[in-house]
């Protein structure tokens, strides 16, 4: 077993920093004992990896702090030890570190996502590593995951291949560590095209003795002619990565031969003066390949990589690539980010705070734009909004809410139906209450149940107005039976309250008042809240007392829009002789119909149709003022209105032929109103005055065969 207490504490001593000998081997021991008995797919004790994983770390120099977290990085994922311990045993710092690295671990990784937001899911794995540590050794343990690759089972080489793919690479990338992104992506490449990386290995293996001389020729070419540079600078020959090349031969589609950059020289120098003179001795010594000369020391990238790069062609007619940096530069370039412990701090280096970018001005001392410090703080610092939090999907998929957002605005946001089915939520596994706050990072679950459904006060917590205006029209319009039904028993009690009756067309023009097309919208809106009836009832009240004030004085007298009539004997009331009769306006019920009557206050008996709405929604609690009632045998003498809904192509003499025909069997018109329709057809609603449902039901008859008339019916709510 190579990765010991031993080995470490070598690597640590080779390392000639000052590391706090006893606490690194504190920490192996707890992480030691929590894993003991657990071993890899390897075969390996589990021990091994967080050793690996640190000694990546050492390599880099980083501090103390962040070597006993690599040690201890999956214990309190995978163990019984509690981030609590860690914290007493090896401080804040160490925990903190322990804490993010298993966090950012548990953000699912989307392999399917397109660019923009396998994009965003790095920019907030950075973010939420508050500590750019976090990020570097969960770098490194994916790393170390990586090189163990070939003991995991296919399917599980791939996933992890296609991550690291997606998100640890480019990260590494974004944070300049370009020795982890090559490793990693050679690594990656073979797993995800096996057959593709092998032929680019074989080609370039084709020729490695010829590849080796012409390299070593060149690299001695262009030392004899700057050998009078000192101290001498460095010289490296290499062949570009497997990676490198398989993008160029694959994505670009390009041929191997026309690959300028298989091979590259490197020259290292000390000051940037020199990076430029070394590039005029190199032009003059091969000749360069026009357009392929770059500049990134004048313009570094984003990731504050810095060179001079040129492209020329020797004598023996092979291309090749030259990169001119400074000692300083190629740390950078190597290292990253992670060339601040390496090569800036002490050994217990922490960067955080306010603090903690002002080593990358140090970094970038030869960079004397401002500008350009602020546009790489920015690209470290990711560019995420602080007014909003980005959560995950179990599946990996971003979500962006502005910041105070719920689990509500979260399952709106996914989709209606997930918010209307929302029966509970659970973030990083744990559930929570519906108005605690989302915070960068956290994975969303939402629970559903199909006969779930919103609740009222969800409008409060909400903070979208996405979500809010969702769950409105839930109660709107998925609910709308519901909401009828609450409006008209809430208008009922209401009215009952104050002593009046529901009568359809008093409560279209209320309806009308409120700007509603009908009464069920208008009862739908008392439903669901959009209209608050407390607040117009006393106007409904007026309109009310206005109404019937004028018919209990005019008894008989039916002029205007009024309905109520004095009543003749037409009902018996079972048990009560002599009682004020009334005929329920809601329904108009007429001699035949199966009747009922209501004990009302002050008012006597109404008579409603047994399948009127007002009887069927009848609250329970009123069960006893119910009472039967009959028609009495039939006299002429008699008479009661109804009302007649008539539709007809609109033309000239339509009404005449309608009041003719009413005049001509003898029944009184009580009232006769008549619009356009939308539709361009005319709408004539007349009031009668008949002596019995046969009567009238002859009269609907007659008018049917008006000419141009399409329908005429009886109007009343059931
Ligand atoms: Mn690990």
């Amino acid at each position: 077993m190579l990765y010991t207490l031993e080995y470490l504490i070598d690597k640590v001593r080779a390392s000639e920093k000052p590391y706090d000998i006893e606490k690194i081997t504190a920490a192996y021991e707890v992480a030691d004992e929590a894993h003991r008995g657990v071993k890899r797919s390897s075969g390996e004790p589990y021990i091994t990896h967080p050793v690996a994983v640190a000694c990546i770390l050492l390599e880099y120099c980083m501090d103390t702090d962040t070597i006993c977290a690599a040690l201890l990085h999956d214990v309190v994922e995978d163990t019984d030890v509690k981030l609590e311990t860690l914290k007493k045993k090896f401080g804040d710092d160490v925990a903190n570190l322990v804490d993010g690295v298993t966090k950012i671990g548990q953000v699912p990784l989307n392999n399917t996502k397109e660019e923009q937001q396998a994009e965003n899911t790095r920019k907030i794995l950075i973010a939420m590593s508050k500590d750019i540590r976090v990020i570097i050794i969960k770098l490194a343990d994916r790393l170390h995951n990586m090189r163990t690759i070939m003991y995991r089972p296919p399917e599980k080489q791939r996933k992890k291949a296609l991550e690291t793919m997606n998100f640890y690479a480019p990260i590494a990338h974004r944070l300049g560590m370009s020795a982890v992104k090559e490793e990693m992506e050679d690594i990656c490449i073979k797993i995800l095209d096996p057959y593709g990386s092998k032929m680019i290995e074989e080609m370039l293996d084709k020729h490695k003795e010829q590849r080796d001389t012409f390299i070593d020729i060149i690299k001695e070419r262009i030392r004899e002619r700057i050998s009078d540079i000192q101290p001498p600078p460095t010289i490296e020959g290499r062949v570009k990565s497997v990676y490198s090349i398989y993008k160029k031969v694959y994505v670009k589609g390009k041929s191997f031969d026309e690959i300028y950059d298989i091979y590259a020289v490197r020259v290292i120098v000390s000051t940037v003066i020199e990076c430029y003179n070394v590039l005029g001795i190199i032009h003059d010594i091969f000749k360069p390949i026009p357009y392929r000369f770059k500049d990134y020391i004048a313009t570094p990238k984003p990731n504050r990589y810095q060179s001079l790069h040129t492209t020329v062609i020797g004598r023996e007619g092979i291309p090749f690539e030259v990169q001119i940096r400074t000692y300083e530069m190629h740390n950078t370039a190597q290292y990253g980010i992670a060339a601040h412990w390496k090569y800036k701090a002490g050994i217990s280096g922490r960067v955080a705070g306010e603090q903690r970018f002002d080593w990358i001005r140090h970094i970038l001392e030869q960079q004397q734009d401002s500008d350009d410090i602020e546009q790489i703080a920015d690209a470290i610092k990711v560019d995420l909004s602080p007014d909003d939090v980005y959560v995950f999907t179990p599946k990996g998929d971003v979500i962006t809410l502005p910041a105070g957002s719920t689990v509500i605005d979260f399952a709106y946001a996914i989709h209606t139906q997930v918010g209307n089915r929302m029966t509970g939520a659970k973030v990083g596994g744990k559930m929570i209450r519906f108005d605690e706050k989302l915070r960068t990072g956290d994975i969303v679950e939402i629970m559903t149940s199909s006969n779930a459904r919103p609740n009222r006060n969800w409008l409060e917590i909400a903070k979208t107005n996405e979500a809010r205006s969702k769950i409105r029209s839930w109660f709107k319009r998925e609910c709308r039976d519901e909401n009828i039904a609450e409006g008209m028993a809430a208008i009922e009690n209401e009215f009952r309250r104050n002593n009046m009756i529901v009568e359809p067309d008093f409560i279209l023009d209320l309806a009308r008042m409120q700007h509603f097309e009908s009464a069920e919208d208008f009862y739908a809106a008392i439903g669901y809240g959009g209209v608050i009836l407390s607040k117009i009832m006393h106007r409904a009240k007026d309109l009310y007392s206005l109404r019937h004030g004028e018919n209990e004085q005019s008894s008989d007298d039916q002029t205007g829009r009024s309905y109520t009539r004095k009543r003749r004997s037409g009902v018996i009331v079972e048990g009560i002789d002599n009682c004020l009769v009334k005929y329920a306006k809601c329904c108009n019920p007429l001699p035949g119909d199966d009747i009922i009557g209501f004990i009302t206050r002050g008012y006597g008996v109404s008579v409603h149709k047994k399948d009127c709405v007002n009887v069927l929604n009848s609250p329970a609690s009123d069960k006893e003022r119910w009472i039967n009632v009959y028609w009495a045998s039939a006299d002429e003498s008699d008479s009661y209105n109804a009302t007649i809904d008539i539709i007809a192509e609109d033309r000239t003499a339509l009404i005449a032929d309608i009041t003719s025909t009413i005049a001509g069997s003898r029944i009184p018109i009580r009232q006769i109103t008549a619009h356009t329709l939308k539709n361009g057809n005319g709408n004539v609603i007349v009031t009668v005055e008949v002596a019995s449902v046969e009567q009238l039901n002859s009269l609907i008859g007659r008018i049917s065969k008006i000419s141009g008339v399409i329908t005429a019916e009886r109007t009343g709510i059931v």
